[in-house]
């Protein structure tokens, strides 16, 4: 299989400290690939790397074999790359199906505006619904952004950019901060959207992680020190000692 995302020695450094040092990730189509590591390992820089809002100090980033280093971010995501987009870009006084629908409106026309309700197309609401029934999200279609609880907002986000179709998606921490019962849905969207799209995780919450993860990188101070499947990583012994927090039992 042939990797979608490509990160080839991507070397990062602010002042003295050094984000990420000589890393390589690839993430397939279909898969959902997770990225942890302790606070500070440079997972966040790793996904401004390659979703383009920091330029790497060296190495490359290929997105479906091609050279997309020195592209600007919007160039970037009109090759399919995504984001979450911030809680401040959903339109608190729209309802779900309106902000699905601007979405969806937004990748038919060229980029954002800022639309009232009454200017959203009426067509565009049966494609809404099926973006919300896909995610098992349509009771949520009549309520307002503003109203909705962290983690909803959190899936609304979600089902805003699955709307903008990407090829792929960057999440960083989708699970911070969301309750349990919207963190199950959450791990039911996710396992949906891995059907269509190539996921890249940064993840602070492991239980989501192995469950989830196809694939595991594990950084430590801006280096990888495992990828592997979840089993994998749980095993390995590294791991277990850096991050885990369990004492180095021998020599490897
Ligand atoms: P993580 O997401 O794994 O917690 P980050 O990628 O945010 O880690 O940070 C990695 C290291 O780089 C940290 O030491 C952090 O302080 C530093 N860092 C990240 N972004 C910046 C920045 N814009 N300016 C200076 N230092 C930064
Ligand atoms: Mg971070």
């Amino acid at each position: 299989m042939t990797a979608l995302l490509q990160g080839r020695g991507l070397s990062k450094r602010f002042g003295a400290v050094v984000a990420t040092a000589d890393l390589d990730i690839e993430v397939r189509s279909g898969e959902i690939h997770a990225v942890i590591g302790p606070n500070g390992a440079g997972k966040s820089t790793l996904l401004s790397l390659l979703s383009g809002e920091i330029r790497p100090d060296s190495g490359r980033i290929l997105l479906d074999g091609r050279d997309v280093t020195r592209m600007p971010v919007h160039r970037r995501a009109r090759l399919g790359l995504g984001r979450t987009f911030q809680v401040s870009s959903v339109l608190a006084s729209f309802t779900v199906l309106e902000n699905v629908a601007i979405a969806i409106q937004a990748r038919l026309r060229s980029g954002w505006r800022l639309l009232k309700p009454a200017d959203t197309d009426p067509e565009l609401n049966e494609p809404a619904r099926l973006v919300l029934e896909r995610l098992s999200l349509l009771e949520l279609a009549d309520r307002r952004a503003a109203e909705l609880a962290h983690g909803e907002r959190r899936l609304l986000e979600l089902a805003v950019t699955l709307a903008t179709k990407p090829k792929f998606l960057l999440l960083d921490e989708p699970f911070a901060g969301v309750a349990t019962g919207d963190g199950e849905r959450l791990v039911r969207v996710l396992d949906l959207a891995r059907r269509e799209f190539g996921l890249l995780l940064v993840e602070h919450d492991m239980q989501a992680v192995f469950r989830l993860a196809d694939r595991v990188t594990v950084l430590v101070q801006g280096r990888c020190i495992a990828t592997g499947t979840p089993t994998e990583v749980r095993a390995d012994r590294a791991v277990r000692a850096a991050y885990l927090g369990e004492p180095r039992g021998g020599t490897d």
